[in-house]
Parts: C-alpha cells; structure tokens; sequence
C-alpha cells in the first residue's frame, strides 16, 4: 500500500474539520481513500470502461462496479433506471417533471447522531424515540437528471471516508459529466467532496466540468467572519471561474428555486426541483425533530433561525405535497 504523504491538502482538511463538521475524525483510510480515487480520476481507460467487465473486476478498488454493470460507462447516467437493482447506497425516484433524483449514500456504513447532540430534547423526550444508540441518519448528497443535464446536490465528506465517488462509478457517471453542483452550505462534510488530493498534495476539482452554484451570503460569511474556513477558501478559490453566486428567491438553471433556509449555516439554503424539496441540514435527528421541529441540533449555529426555518419549511413541504431530501435523513435519504 502506498505510504500516506502529508500534504498541504491533507494538513488543511484536519485543521479544517475539526471546527466545523459532524464528522470529527477523518477516517484511518482517508488518504488511501483519496489515493484509490485519484487513481481512478487519472486513469481515464478505467473510468470510461465501456463494457470491459475485466477491466472492472480487475480494480477492485476503484469501485463497486460489478460486471452486469459495466455497460455505456461515458454516457451519464444511460444506462441507470429506477427499475434495475439499484448499486449499494443509491436509490433512484422520478420526479413530477420526469426527471430523476438519485439518493447517494456519502459515508460508509451506518451513522447514528448521538443523544448529546441535542440539548434542547429533554431526557424524558429523547428516551420517548426509544432510540438510545443515537438517531439513525446518513451523511448524502442527491443527483438530479433533467433535460439531458446531471445536477449534484451538495458533494459530500471527499477525503473523510466519502463514497460519492465510488457510488458515481457504480451508477455510470462520470463526475467530468456533472453539470452544475448546488451547494447548500459550506460545512465540510457538504464541500470537501468537490476536491480531491492531486498530485504532489495539490488540492483538485473532482467535478472539473461543473458550475458550482452557492448563496452569496453563506460565501460571504465563511470568507469574510466565520473563523477556521481554510477549506472554504481554498475550495472557492479552486472553483472561482465556475462559481455563481446566488440571493434566496432566484430562479436558477434548471428550474430550480433557492430558498433561505438560515439558522444552520448564516446563508444555508433549501433548494425546489419540481416536486423536490432539497433541505440540506434543516434536520440532523429525523426521527425526534419531524415531530419536534423546535428541537435544534447543537452544529446549528443560529438556533432561534435554525428552529423557524425548520418549522417553515416543513410546512411548506407539506403545503406543497413535497418530497424532501435532507443530507443526514436517514437511508434512503428522503422524507415525504
Ligand atoms: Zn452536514
């Protein structure tokens, strides 16, 4: 196994993550982990492997990819339908306008928020979820397919053990495919995913091809207040000649709507695709705060906001017959 060589990169995430995602230690195998999809991203013939099972099966560390699945690899998400087995940590819905949604399952195994997490439950109310383990819940991002275009709802932990690029293989997508990415807001375990260690420890675009689509007012707080954002900088200045900045209420490519959904983050944002709702982390405790909408979690940073934001849009979900996709719902990823 190749040794792990500390890098800017790496140096920058540890120092980074540790202010201000729910994922608190990178993985053992974070680097090796970066190591194996760098690999994967340099090696094009890999990557573009159209019906070469053997070439699948003979890297196994690129991906999941089994040999049923190796068909039209550079071609989007072709060959993908709700109807075929859907690969591990995905699951796929239509949309009223006909187009799709793709849960990706982002970490690995199962993620349970623990009890400590949410000081404004009681005791007694907590110990009513019968749930004393911690909340079941994921770290996700969403693929959108609309008009022909494959629309990435947040990107993911990246080098803290993220398998969106692994699940995107499984799925036949190749990230040089994905056209624009919305960004919720700028917490690591939500950005990190967009980058990637390169060569010589140089941070790289993982979605090389990709608008990068975030709300002025988040990009303005974490380059200009919140402290400890070397990640966000360096991601935004990575990305700056495919950045837009956008105010809550625009109308966005693609039909999508952004929504001011502050109180987590100073500029978090829902986003509305047709009949989905995308609430980023407007709920870290599914199961206590879908009947608790008043229940923050401690990562919220403006509580009073967080919790009127939460109750809103939820109604508005309701409302509007909604399907919502929250970044740490729990598997699958959406709520109606
Ligand atoms: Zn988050």
């Amino acid at each position: 196994m190749k040794k792990a060589i500390p890098s800017l990169f790496a140096v920058v995430l540890a120092l980074t993550v540790a202010g201000c995602s729910e994922s608190k230690t990178p993985a053992n195998n974070a680097s090796s982990e970066a190591a194996a999809r760098a690999k994967v991203a340099e090696n094009p013939s890999v990557n573009a492997a159209t019906g070469n099972a053997a070439v699948n099966a003979a890297n196994a560390s690129a991906a999941n990819t089994t040999a049923g699945n190796a068909v039209g690899a550079n071609s989007a998400v072709a060959t993908h339908s709700a109807e075929a087995a859907a690969p591990a940590g995905t699951k796929t819905v239509t949309l009223a306008n006909g187009a799709s949604v793709t849960w990706i399952q982002d970490n690995e195994g199962k993620k349970l928020m623990p009890r400590e997490l949410f000081s404004d439950a009681s005791d007694s109310l907590y110990a009513s979820l019968n749930m004393p383990a911690g909340i079941p819940a994921s770290v996700s991002t969403f693929l959108v397919k609309v008009d022909g275009k494959l629309i990435l709802f947040d990107a993911g932990l990246g080098a803290w053990g993220g398998q969106l690029a692994k699940r995107l293989d499984a799925l036949n997508v190749n990230p040089d495919s994905v056209g624009l990415v919305y960004l919720t807001h700028f917490h690591a375990d939500h950005i990190a995913g967009l980058v990637k260690n390169g060569t010589a420890g140089k941070m790289e675009k993982v979605f090389k091809n990709a608008a990068v689509y975030a709300g002025k007012v988040e990009y303005d707080a974490w380059m200009n207040k919140i402290p400890k954002n070397d990640l966000q900088k360096n991601i935004m200045t990575l990305y700056k000649d495919s950045l837009h900045l956008f105010a809550f209420g625009d109308s966005l490519p693609h039909g999508v709507l952004a929504m001011d959904a502050v109180g987590h983050t100073p500029g978090h944002t829902a986003f509305q695709i047709s009949n989905l709702l995308v609430i980023g982390d407007l709920m870290h405790g599914y199961a206590l705060q879908k009947n608790h909408p008043e229940i923050n979690s401690n990562y919220d940073m403006d509580k009073a906001k967080s919790a009127e934001s939460r109750k809103r849009i939820m109604q508005y979900a309701r409302d509007n017959k909604l399907l919502m996709a929250g970044m740490h719902l729990p598997p699958p990823g959406f709520a109606e």
